[in-house]
């Protein structure tokens, strides 16, 4: 085998890339990136990168794919896939053969129903180009309306404030972050945004969000209004899985891979936001995961099997969200728990513990200032790789060290 190609220079097709070269792969590695950057970092995008950042944060310099023989297309799109010819063909007509493929081709914000693509005043968020457009709008005093109170919306607040903008949050369901995250810990969220100054209207039927004049509108169901300078629409990611059906392969709620991430074509692999996979620990439940360390961790394994390791997913859900000076953690997936408990701790943070019917620990969801849970959501995920079944009291006893549990 010679040639790999990777489609999506995003977090999961870099990592795929180095991780190529340290599996010991000497053949060729390209890398094919729709944007004009090299490779860089989304999740600072919503927070202090969107306030301070005129360049984005690189994965890695330049020089770096130099000396690990990696060659970037950048501002190519990858259009077809022949696989019985194993060739891809490129937006400018180029063809490029593989050996074997890997899709890392992310995902792209859900547009709002009669949104314009090109409108000035109505945005999403999603790459350093739209960062620095929602940037430019962010002066202070300028009136923010935020459609979706998931990560990108809240996230986004946060920042939005910092740098001196009014901000209107507008959700469709009775409370902001329902997707995935537990309603204590989502009460906590919103709480903060308003103390913070931040207006949230949950349970609000949009009617239409359109441009007006030198600035832009919601319009709501029940007849209000609210007039903004700009727009942003947070209303979630859809995977990026076109080309992957048109090459006939198989998609479930985004590229469908095993457990090894390898599609229903044995040359082809997917990873990151794109793919759908069967999650160990959770009795092989499929779920595609939209977080920046599964894009790391399935880069690095699906480098392994590229080049023949057979390694199979051995990670448990994690992911992070910053909001003011507070970090909220989420290891596992809570959907299921029967029991929860909750642990105080100090500078009032507090972990939410999630017990299936059995008892076994499925998931931890915790917030508080700076690193304050950092350390007791990363012992949880070993309890829940482990598959323990800890002592809910014992949980929820601050006195309680996690470490022995794990020992136990
Ligand atoms: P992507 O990062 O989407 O990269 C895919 C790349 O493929 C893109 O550059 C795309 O242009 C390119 N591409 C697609 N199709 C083609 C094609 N046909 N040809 C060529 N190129 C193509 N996660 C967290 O866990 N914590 C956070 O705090 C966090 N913050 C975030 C903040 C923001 C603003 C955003 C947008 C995301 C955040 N995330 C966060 C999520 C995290 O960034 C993603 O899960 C991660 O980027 C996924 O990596 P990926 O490589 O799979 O996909
Ligand atoms: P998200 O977290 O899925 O949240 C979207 C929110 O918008 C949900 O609460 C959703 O509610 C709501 N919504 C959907 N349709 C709506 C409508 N018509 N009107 C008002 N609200 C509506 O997605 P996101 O915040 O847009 O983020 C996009 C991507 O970036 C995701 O992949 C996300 O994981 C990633 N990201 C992650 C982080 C992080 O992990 N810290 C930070 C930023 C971005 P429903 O439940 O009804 O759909």
């Amino acid at each position: 085998m010679s040639h790999i190609l990777i489609i999506g220079a995003g977090e999961c097709g870099a990592r795929a890339a180095f991780a190529l070269r340290e599996r010991g792969f000497d053949g060729e590695i390209m890398l094919i990136g729709a944007e004009p950057h090299l490779p860089y970092e989304r999740p600072p995008l919503s927070k202090d990168g969107l306030a301070e950042a005129a360049l984005p944060k690189f994965i890695a310099a330049a020089a770096r794919y130099e000396d690990a023989r990696i060659a970037v297309l950048t501002g190519a799109t990858a259009e077809s896939i022949d696989r019985a010819r194993k060739t891809v063909t490129l937006s400018d007509g180029r063809s490029l053969d593989y050996d074997r493929l890997l899709l890392a081709t992310g995902a792209r914000p859900r547009a709002f129903p009669g949104v314009p693509e090109n409108a000035e005043r109505i945005r999403m968020l999603r790459t350093h180009a739209d960062a620095l457009a929602i940037r430019a709008a962010l002066t202070s005093g300028a009136r923010l309306a935020i459609i979706g109170g998931g990560f990108i919306g809240l996230e986004l607040a946060a920042t939005a404030r910092r740098l001196g903008a009014e901000v209107v949050l507008v959700e469709s369901l009775p409370r902001v972050l329902s997707r995935g995250v537990p309603e204590e810990i989502a009460a906590f969220v919103a709480e903060l945004h308003r103390r913070e100054g931040v207006e949230i209207i949950c349970g609000a039927q949009i009617a239409a969000i359109e441009e007006a004049g030198d600035g832009a509108r919601v319009l709501l169901a029940d007849g209000a209004g609210i007039e903004a300078d700009m727009i942003v629409v947070g209303i979630g990611a859809v995977p990026n899985t076109e080309l992957a059906a048109a090459a006939g392969l198989a998609i479930e709620n985004g590229i469908a891979v095993d457990e090894r991430l390898c599609t229903s074509d044995h040359d082809i692999y997917a990873a990151g936001d794109c793919c759908s996979f069967p999650l160990p620990h959770y009795g092989g439940r499929r779920v595609r995961l939209e977080a920046w360390r599964n894009a790391q961790d399935q880069g690095a394994l699906a480098a392994a099997n590229l080049v023949g390791a057979g390694e199979t997913m051995a990670s448990v859900p994690w992911f992070w969200s910053d909001q003011y000076e507070f970090t909220l953690q989420i290891a596992g997936l809570a959907e299921g728990a029967e029991t929860t408990v909750r642990r105080d701790m100090e500078e009032g943070a507090f972990i939410l513990f999630h017990l299936d019917g059995e008892g076994r620990l499925i998931a931890a969801s915790g917030i508080g200032p700076g690193n304050a849970v950092a350390r007791d959501i990363r012992l949880a995920e070993m309890l829940i790789a482990a598959g323990a079944k800890p002592d809910p009291l014992a949980l929820a006893s601050p006195e309680t060290r996690l470490k022995k549990l794990l020992a136990a």
